[in-house]
């Protein structure tokens, strides 16, 4: 393991200043599974103002009460925090009390998971107590000590647990997995900006399917609409799984990327509810993508998303059960709607939301092949599809007398006609078209 300068640089430091440190956490865990580490942390015999005066002007308190000081260095930010044994909990949140320790190994016993719970040093010495190594090369994830009491100290370990079990392909431990299941409701003890932090780390991982499908009960404890696809049988040729089923195949088809994997979860999540059966028995859910969006909507407000992520979703959601755009025309118009990005998205939504059909289905990806073969050369010849692109602009309408709201008014008919392929997108033909409608019309606010 390849420990970069600038943290080789700080336990440098502190051990010439007769203090033990080490680099924990994440990072060990990270090197060892040969992924690149995001951040590095130090764990060290020296007390907080200890480092601080070591480090001078480059050190920052930024957590003293939990012993953390920041160390600004060339590449960035290093986290020092001070050997610590954690105090009893309150609320299922955090420890009351804290108390600094001279000892290594109390500090990994305070840690969440064996495979978080190993350090190592400046000469490569491993300190591992609990056998996280070993538990990696078995691809197991297990709480350090009694699970039970391990979350009912923190909660949010629980939800930590499932999203290193989707992040970095480990399996839970029985014990550890039976207990997540028993504890799940201290989640509700956790603010909902901490639930989200984790719960959309835990999306994009290469398992999350598998996450959800084997204790939905634990996502349920925060978004309990989840709980009502469980199970839900579709009753119709379309569909060979249950709702929850398909919503898990088609996020699983979809690429780890956060904004598609949180819209598959919520697609059909409005299908319970729009449930009827006709005569033949044959099970319909019209009307279940407006549903799903308001549910949706509820549900990431809940979690205190940002808006505009919340908004994306949304109308993805809303969106994913139309007809393909397949044509130039439509396509245009779709890009003038969503954009190219959202297009793009709604695009593997789609493919994503197809994938998790009856495989008799599957040769729709053909008509979303010709809808992204479309789209790739409309964007390639620079179609017009925004008022941005258009080549005419509010000044040449002014400039033929237009003025006020009857401009942008004048603008965007100009752009659907071009969007539909009446107008080319040439600011003579435009302005010519704008001239002979108002001399015909005569009214200042027509063109
Ligand atoms: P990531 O890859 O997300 O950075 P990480 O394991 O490094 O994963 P951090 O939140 O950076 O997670 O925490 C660093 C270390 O602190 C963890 O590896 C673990 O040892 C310890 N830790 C973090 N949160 C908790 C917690 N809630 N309970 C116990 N130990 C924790
Ligand atoms: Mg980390």
């Amino acid at each position: 393991m390849e420990i970069p300068e600038n943290v080789q640089a700080v336990l440098k430091t502190l051990e010439a200043a007769g203090h033990e440190a080490w680099c924990v956490g994440g990072c060990v865990r990270d090197a060892l599974m040969g992924r690149s580490p995001e951040d590095w942390d130090v764990t060290s015999s020296a007390r907080p103002e200890e480092t601080l005066a070591l480090f001078g002007h480059r050190g920052l308190p930024t957590g003293l009460k939990h012993g953390t000081v920041t160390v600004k260095t060339e590449e960035g930010p290093v986290e020092v925090t001070t050997y610590r044994i954690d105090g009893t909990y309150r609320d299922h949140r955090r420890p009351e009390t804290v108390a600094f320790s001279r000892s290594l190994d109390e500090d990994l016993a305070r840690r969440d998971f064996t495979v978080n719970a190993m350090a190592r040093n400046l000469r490569g010495e491993l300190r591992d107590p609990f056998g996280g190594r070993e538990d990696l090369r078995r691809g197991i994830l297990r709480c350090v000590g009694e699970p039970d009491r391990r979350f009912q100290e923190d909660a949010l370990r629980i939800l930590r647990g499932l999203r290193f079990a989707a992040t970095l392909g480990l399996g839970i431990e029985p014990g550890t997995a039976a207990a997540v299941r028993r504890n799940r409701d201290g989640l509700r003890n956790i603010a909902a900006e901490r639930i989200q932090a984790e719960f959309f780390k835990l999306l994009p991982g290469k398992d999350a399917a598998e996450v959800l499908r084997g204790c939905p009960e634990a996502f349920g404890v925060f978004w309990p609409e989840l709980l009502a696809m469980v199970g839900f049988r579709q009753r119709n040729r379309h569909h060979c799984f249950d709702v929850w089923e398909h919503t898990l195949h088609a996020l699983a088809a979809a690429p780890g990327d956060l904004v598609l994997r949180c819209t598959m979860l919520l697609h059909d999540v409005g299908k319970p509810d729009s449930f009827t059966l006709d005569e033949q028995g044959v099970g319909h859910f019209y009307g279940h993508p407006a549903v799903s969006c308001d549910l949706a909507d509820k549900m990431l407000r809940r979690l205190k998303c940002a808006a505009e992520f919340r908004e994306t979703v949304v109308r993805l959601v809303e969106w994913h059960d139309r007809d393909i755009p397949r044509t130039d025309k439509s396509i245009r118009r779709a890009l003038r709607i969503l954009g190219e990005e959202d297009l793009r998205r709604l695009i593997l939504v789609k493919r994503a939301d197809n994938l998790g059909q009856a495989p008799a289905y599957w040769d729709r990806q053909k008509e979303l092949d010709k809808a992204e073969e479309i789209l790739d050369k409309l964007l390639a010849e620079d179609a017009c599809f925004s008022l941005k692109q258009l080549a005419l602009k509010g000044g040449d309408l002014l400039a033929l007398g237009l003025s006020g709201p009857a401009v942008g008014k004048a603008l965007e008919e100009l752009l659907e006609k071009v969007i539909d392929g009446v107008l080319p997108n040439d600011r003579e033909a435009l302005l010519e078209h704008v001239r002979k409608n108002r001399e015909t019309s005569g009214e200042e606010e027509r063109i």
